[in-house]
């Protein structure tokens, strides 16, 4: 039977959790352009948001053993809900010691919650995955559109500063295709000064 709400789904061995549909960026790449799922899931936009009742309980009906990773996603910001992601990865270590868990973010929380919100990774999250996105903030500006304007981009690097400081498989991506060459080796020197891998994917094109 399908859910009413899809918070959790599968990708390629892992599980993925989608807390809100809440976001503070408007990507030109976003994937909740191209359709109502990712990965061939059920439809992930959330008539309303779980309660951390019911997000947990849908947790606990998994089995946790047979997912190599449980991913903070979504259709929308994870870290909106940075309190809510920290219980599910507590409540995941206690079912099933050996998951790893990793949040998929903006890196914006620190706009969004004003405060440093690094130290609210250390001991919940395995990985975190900060979507760079760009060199710089004009660019960053120009194709993801984020309510905080042009300062969302230094936001973003000063919180991937600090949060590997916490988090040490901290790691940046970027979207291949819509940057040049020149702009790729840009976010990778951004990249290597702060000490941060960078992993350059590809756009997820739409489903037909
Ligand atoms: S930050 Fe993520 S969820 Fe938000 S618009 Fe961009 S790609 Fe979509």
């Amino acid at each position: 039977m399908k859910r009413a709400m899809t918070v959790f789904y599968e990708v390629d061995g892992s599980i993925y959790v989608n807390l809100t549909n809440r976001c503070n960026n408007n990507c030109e790449f976003c994937i909740r352009k191209n359709g109502d799922g990712a990965y061939g899931s059920d439809p992930l936009w959330l008539k309303r948001e779980p309660t951390e009742a019911e997000a947990l309980a849908m947790l606990e009906e998994l089995d946790l053993s047979q997912y190599r990773e449980l991913v903070f996603c979504g259709y929308g910001e994870p870290s909106v809900r940075l309190e809510l992601c920290q219980k599910i990865a507590s409540a995941a270590r206690e079912l099933c010691p050996k998951i790893k868990t990793r949040i998929n973010t903006n890196g914006m929380s620190d706009l969004c919650f004003g405060e440093n919100t690094a130290p609210k990774y250390a001991n919940y999250f395995d990985t975190v995955s900060i979507s760079l996105n760009a060199p710089n903030a004009t660019k960053y500006d120009e194709i993801c559109h984020p309510v905080y304007k042009l300062s969302a981009f230094p936001a973003i690097l000063s919180f991937a500063q600090n949060v590997k400081n916490y988090v040490h498989n901290t790691v940046f991506t970027v979207v291949g295709d819509l940057l040049s060459d020149g702009e790729i080796c840009e976010c990778r020197k951004i990249a290597e000064e702060l000490g941060i891998p960078l992993r350059v994917r590809s756009y997820i094109a739409p489903e037909n």
